[in-house]
């Protein structure tokens, strides 16, 4: 039989639409029907397994799944020995201790002795430990943020984005305490079969996710210009200079990381470059 690698990815919330898209854009071809457990790849061995996200890492410590796409907010409180493959970038958010509005707060040792509501008692746990905190940890597993209304505890720690979930229920965020973003997780013992195909899939996810990060840019200078430019363009080796049909002008082609993106444009425009195009790549293999 064909060696499949079998991916837990979530069946509907937060993580689910990114992730498939993800692997759609790693080329990956397959159907999903609205409440399939399963579906497989048609163009790579690949098979899917849509579960709640609680379950992945579980599923994929016991086998069931060979690797999962989960929170690692999730991870964390819920697996032993699994390793990240790869940090995706996607589904960013913070587990944080939040405090009745009113409240003064002048540090962590505010939660000395206090009961805190959460679904992340192992996190929160880990946390207060090293802080050498002493707090009753009440674990539930949704709606925390209603705890200390009703009376259930003094503090949360729960997940939070912007706050105004926080906000509506009359809490306010003190302290962050893990930044999460979804992650490519895998048993650390693979058969090498397997561990082939998911070098396969990681090499594509690379690509896929370089090509985010970076952009496609053009520009045309006079050529006394050129050599100051390419000290501005980065490039994945250096830039492309081609001459144009103009005499004394050329064109250059580079790829340029978004996070120096504008502050490279400027330089580029003091320096002399002209009708400067920043196009898309849709997958970059360094
Ligand atoms: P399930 O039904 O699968 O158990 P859930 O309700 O527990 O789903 P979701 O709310 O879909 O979980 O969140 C899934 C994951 O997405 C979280 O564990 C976290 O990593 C991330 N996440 C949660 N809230 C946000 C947010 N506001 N923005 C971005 N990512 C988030
Ligand atoms: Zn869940």
């Amino acid at each position: 039989m064909m060696t499949k690698l079998k991916i837990a990815v979530q069946k509907s919330g937060r993580l689910s639409e990114e992730s498939l898209r993800l692997i759609k854009e790693c080329g990956i071809k397959f159907n999903n029907g609205k409440g399939t457990l399963k579906a497989e790849a048609s163009n790579f061995p690949i098979e899917f397994l849509f579960l709640r996200d609680d379950d992945i890492p579980g599923y994929v410590e016991d086998g069931v799944a060979d690797l999962g796409i989960v929170g690692e907010n999730v991870l964390v409180e819920k697996s032993k020995g699994l390793e990240i493959n790869k940090r995706l970038g996607f589904s960013k958010c913070r587990l944080s201790l939040a405090i009745p509005k009113g409240e003064k707060y002048e540090g962590i040792s505010y939660f000395e002795g206090k009961n805190i509501a959460t679904s992340y008692p192992k996190l929160l746990g880990d946390y207060l430990s090293k802080q050498g905190i002493n707090a009753d940890i009440h674990e539930i597993s949704g709606s925390v943020e209603i705890a200390p209304g009703i009376g259930l505890a003094e503090g949360i720690c729960d997940i939070v984005s912007s706050g105004s979930t926080l906000f509506m229920n009359g809490l306010k965020e003190v302290d962050v305490i893990f930044n999460s973003e979804a992650v490519l997780v895998s048993s650390p013992d693979m058969d090498p079969a397997k561990k082939d195909i998911l070098n396969k899939l990681i090499f594509r996810i690379d690509a896929v996710l370089n090509s985010k990060n970076n952009k496609y840019i053009l520009l045309n200078a006079p050529n006394d210009k050129v050599e100051e430019i390419i000290g501005i363009l980065p490039g994945m080796r250096s830039p492309t200079v081609l001459p144009l049909a103009q005499e004394g002008w050329s064109s250059l082609h580079s790829v340029i990381n978004e996070d120096e993106f504008w502050e490279r444009i400027e330089k580029l425009k003091e320096a002399g470059a002209e009708g400067i195009l920043v196009v898309p790549i849709e997958k970059m293999i360094k």
